[in-house]
This record gives structure tokens, C-alpha cells and sequence, in this order.
């Protein structure tokens, strides 16, 4: 149970700081006696074992106390991105059969017409008040103990490809989650983890509060990122480490034009940092980027940069519970170097997700012979290192050659003129497909000076054909791009090789 470290915490030194919010603190003690008070609110509306209850929470300690009071009670947390508004918040709670909504007041207008029943959340998740109700010293309520498969909860995929998938989390998942991100970074006690992260989504959920609460260190909750205060606030709260995703390694890099030290940093974890990304902010801060692979479904990281073995550019080595390979089409491991689709399979039960909920069809699909199939590209080096390469279904097929966008897109986001930027194939009779870079223009933009730009920065059969201009770039909540959004062809495109067609 994912609250087993949190009770025994408790017991053993409940004066220990375990989370840190604003200008309060929750010590361990505190935070079990308001998940006890919690449990017992929601045993008053009915919530029991196996019963799955959404959550529309922000960064805040009433997250963590609910989903903590939801895992002792064995019902199943669904804790939903806080950006979702109408219909698509409707599809998420009508698929995972939510008969309960834990919510916040101010997402309260983002509810579709018809909803579950609600339960609103505000400080009250976060005074423990029943200890006086009764003049106190009732006696310890008996836990559960449930086996580490039974789910906890059920987490949604980015939405990245297409709707968001329900992967169902068991409890021995997180906890050795937790195990092995102690490890990996080498946490202790001493550690504070700052997470401005959203809560409702995997990597803060493995990354930081399940080691957090192995490593009995103690989390630093803001409620969302903010480039220009994070230093700040790593400071207020001594912050020793943070988790991130891509983007918003690149947005801090940007904010830092000079070394920024005299802060307690020393390691950052995350997913999707550009290599310039990662050199820049090790640099700057003077810390540790230990950068990883992993996705919602294998329960958070399946390869890591760790304290002890490390290579710049690469996602990692596998974790020692998990065996990784790269295969071909046809199931057969690749030899380092040679590029193929991802495949991890979990060394025992409950490490890592317990197929899509409601949707069989697509966890038979995703896995073969215990073999999660990741969709994902990549390949090992000599060293056991794995280079991450891209999503298969976003290569582009140009004449034979296997083109990840995202080379091209570095490349582009170099170009002064341009903002932001996204590259997919489209069709093409004679190529296969063709190249189309979508540009977020600034002031002075020229299509036509986007060849020239690239030529020497990348392979001429690199470059893209097609130059489309459009407002923005479509990018889901944790700001991946949604490339299947765009393939059409905008009038706004131009074709820079005509001649051709
Ligand atoms: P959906 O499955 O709904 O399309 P998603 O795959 O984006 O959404 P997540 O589970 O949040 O949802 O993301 C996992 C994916 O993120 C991986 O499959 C991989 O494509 C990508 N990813 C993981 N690690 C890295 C990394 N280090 N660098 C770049 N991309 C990464
Ligand atoms: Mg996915």
C-alpha cells in the first residue's frame, strides 16, 4: 500500500518535516492524522474497496491526503488533468466508471453538465479536526493490507497520439518506483524535493512523492511551474532536487544566461531534455541532469541516468527490475547500434501497469508474449546505454529513408525567426511521404530562407519540402505536440521544391 511508508514514518519520528506548502508544514504525524480523518469522510460517502473515484485537484496537500485516504480504503484513484474542460473531462469520468468526484472549487465551471457525484474540496482536507470531536483518543483504525497488484490507481496517458488511455497502476508499482528512484538518486533524509510538476500525472507521483516518502525526505509543493521563481523557491525551501519533462527543462535553460548558484541543488529527473538543454542547465546550476525513459504505462522510468552510471545524450541503463531490449519487426533483439521499437518486460508482478481499463483489445495490442511493445524507437550503445529515437508512428518514410522529427525540429528552433515548431510527413505518390515543417513565425519569417538555414546543420534529405505557418503548434497538457493534428495541408503552406510535383 503506497501509505505503508507514510504510517511507519509517522510512527517512528512524526515530527519529521514531510511535506512543505506555502509558509506551512506537514509533518509526517500530521499528514496521517489528516489521512485518517479523510478516510473516515470518505467511508461516509460510501467509497470502498475496488471502486474508482476521480480527482480534479491542483497542486495542493488535499491531493495528496485524498489520494493517500482513497489507497487505504483499496478504492481506485483517477486523478484527472486539471486542464480538461467539457467534453473532454465527460469522455475521462464516464470511462473510468467514477461514481465519485473529488474536486476543487475552481474547477468546478470546467464540469460537464452531467457529472458523479461530487465531493468539494478545500482546506478541509488539510485541518485534521476529528481528533477533538470527540475529546480524541479513539482507537487506531485497523489498516487493510491488499496485495501489492491490486490497483491504486488509474492513470491517463498524455493524449499525445490520440484519446488518453486509462493504465491501471498497482500499489507494488509505486512502491518500487519509490525503491529504486532512492537508489538511483541516492536520497536521504536530508533530501527536499521540490515539485511543481501537476500532481495528477506520473512523474512527479513516481519520481518525487514515492521516494520522497522510501527515503523519508521531504517534499516542496508549488502549486505550478513558474521559470522566472523556480530558483527562488529552491532557495526558500532548500530545495535539493526537482523532476521535470522537456519543455520546461528548455523554458528554465532560457531564463538562465549566467552560472546561478548559491542554492542547495543537486540533481534534476525527468524525461525529453534536449542534449544542449541538459549540458546548459548542468553548467549553470552546477547539478545533475538525470535524464530518463519511461512512460505512464511501465509505471514511470524503465531507463535512467543514475548517481552511478551516467552518459550524456542517452536515457540510461535499465533499472534493475526491468529487462529492456530493441527489436525488429519480427520480435528479434538488435545488436547495439542498430535502431528498433523499445520492448520492456516487468522482472514480477505489479511493476508495472495492469493493462488500459475498459479497453482490452488495446492492452492485448500493446503487449506480446510479456513483452510491452512502447511503440517508441531506439538503440542500445556497446555499453548498455539506450538513446531514445522517437515514437515509431512519427517517423517520417521519405524514399527509404527513416526520418525522427525531432532532429529537424532541434535544428529549426535554432532559426531566429522562428518561435516554435513541429515537422511531420505527409503523403507523397513518389517519395512515399514528404517532409512538412509546421513554423510558429516571428517578425521577419521567410519561408523560403528556411533550406538555406538547414542546409549544413542537417542531411540534405533532411530538409524539409513543405513550409506551413500556423499561430501555434497543438500540445497536450504536459506540452507534447499533437503531430496527428497536423497533417492538414493550410493554405498558409509553401511547396519549396515545385518543380518536383
Ligand atoms: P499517449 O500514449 O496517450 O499518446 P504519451 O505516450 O505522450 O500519450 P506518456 O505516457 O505521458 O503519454 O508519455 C510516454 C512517452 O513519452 C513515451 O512513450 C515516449 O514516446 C516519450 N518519452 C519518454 N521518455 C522520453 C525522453 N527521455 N525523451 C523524449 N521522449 C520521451
Ligand atoms: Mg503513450
Amino acid at each position: 500500500m503506497i501509505a505503508d511508508a507514510l504510517y511507519a514514518r509517522a510512527a517512528a519520528a512524526p515530527d519529521r518535516p514531510f511535506l512543505l506548502f506555502g509558509d506551512r508544514t506537514f509533518t509526517y504525524g500530521t499528514m496521517v492524522a489528516l489521512v485518517e480523518c479523510a478516510v473516515e469522510r470518505l467511508a461516509g460517502h460510501g467509497v470502498t474497496a475496488g471502486q474508482t473515484v476521480a480527482m480534479l485537484v491542483g497542486n495542493r496537500p488535499g491531493f495528496l491526503v485524498a489520494w493517500f485516504a482513497l489507497s487505504e480504503l483499496g478504492a481506485i484513484a483517477v486523478p484527472l488533468n486539471t486542464a480538461l474542460v467539457g467534453d473532454g473531462l465527460h469522455y475521462l469520468l464516464e470511462q473510468s466508471e467514477a461514481s465519485l468526484l473529488i474536486v476543487e472549487e475552481e474547477f468546478r465551471p470546467n464540469l460537464p453538465a452531467s457529472t458523479p457525484q461530487l465531493l468539494a474540496m478545500h482546506e478541509d482536507f488539510e485541518t485534521a479536526g476529528f481528533e477533538t470531536a470527540d475529546g480524541g483518543g479513539r482507537s487506531p483504525r485497523p489498516r487493510l493490507a491488499l496485495p501489492g497488484g491490486t490497483a491504486n490507481a488509474i492513470l491517463y496517458t498524455s493524449g499525445t497520439t490520440g484519446l488518453p488511455k486509462g493504465a491501471v497502476i498497482p500499489n507494488a508499482c509505486y512502491e518500487l518506483a519509490g525503491a529504486h528512484m532512492t537508489e538511483a538518486l541516492g536520497l536521504t533524509e536530508a533530501d527536499r524535493i521540490l515539485v511543481f510538476l501537476p500532481l495528477f500525472h506520473a512523474n512527479p507521483q513516481m519520481y518525487a512523492v514515492m521516494s520522497c516518502l522510501h527515503a523519508g525526505a521531504t517534499l516542496a509543493l508549488l502549486p505550478r511551474f513558474s521559470a522566472s521563481r523556480l530558483l527562488d523557491d529552491a532557495r526558500r525551501f532548500g530545495a535539493t532536487g526537482f523532476t521535470y519533462v522537456g519543455t520546461v527543462l528548455s523554458i528554465l535553460a532560457k531564463r538562465l544566461t549566467e552560472a546561478d548558484r548559491g542554492h542547495a541543488l543537486r540533481w534534476a529527473v525527468g524525461g525529453g531534455a534536449p542534449p544542449g538543454v541538459w549540458r546548459e542547465i548542468e553548467d549553470r546550476l552546477g547539478i545533475a541532469v538525470r535524464e530518463l525513459y519511461g512512460m505512464t504505462e511501465t509505471g514511470g522510468w524503465v531507463t535512467m541516468n543514475t548517481a552511478a552510471t551516467s552518459r550524456f545524450g542517452s536515457v540510461g541503463a535499465p533499472r534493475p527490475d526491468m529487462e529492456v531490449r530493441v527489436v525488429d519487426g519480427g520480435d528479434t533483439p538488435l545488436p547495439p547500434g542498430k535502431k528498433g521499437e523499445i520492448v520492456v518486460r516487468p522482472g514480477r508482478p505489479g511493476l508495472m501497469f495492469d493493462g488500459y481499463w475498459r479497453k482490452p483489445e488495446a492492452t492485448v495490442a500493446a503487449t506480446r508474449n510479456l513483452w510491452l511493445h512502447t511503440g517508441d524507437r531506439g538503440s542500445f550503445d556497446e555499453d548498455g546505454f539506450l538513446h531514445f529515437d522517437g515514437r515509431m508512428k512519427e517517423l517520417i518514410r521519405r524514399g527509404g529513408e527513416m526520418i525522427a522529427p525531432a532532429e529537424i525540429e532541434l535544428a529549426l528552433l535554432n532559426h531566429p525567426a522562428i518561435q516554435d515548431c513541429a515537422v511531420v510527413g505527409v503523403p507523397d505518390a513518389i517519395m512515399g511521404e514528404e517532409i512538412k515543417a509546421v513554423v510558429v513565425p516571428r517578425p521577419g519569417f521567410a519561408a523560403r530562407d528556411v533550406e538555406s538555414f538547414l542546409q549544413g546543420r542537417i542531411p540534405a534529405f533532411m530538409i524539409p519540402r513543405f513550409v506551413e505557418t500556423r499561430p501555434e503548434i497543438p500540445k497536450t497538457a504536459t506540452q507534447k505536440v499533437q503531430r496527428h493534428l497536423l497533417s492538414d495541408r493550410l493554405p498558409t503552406t509553401v511547396d519549396l521544391r515545385p518543380s518536383k510535383a
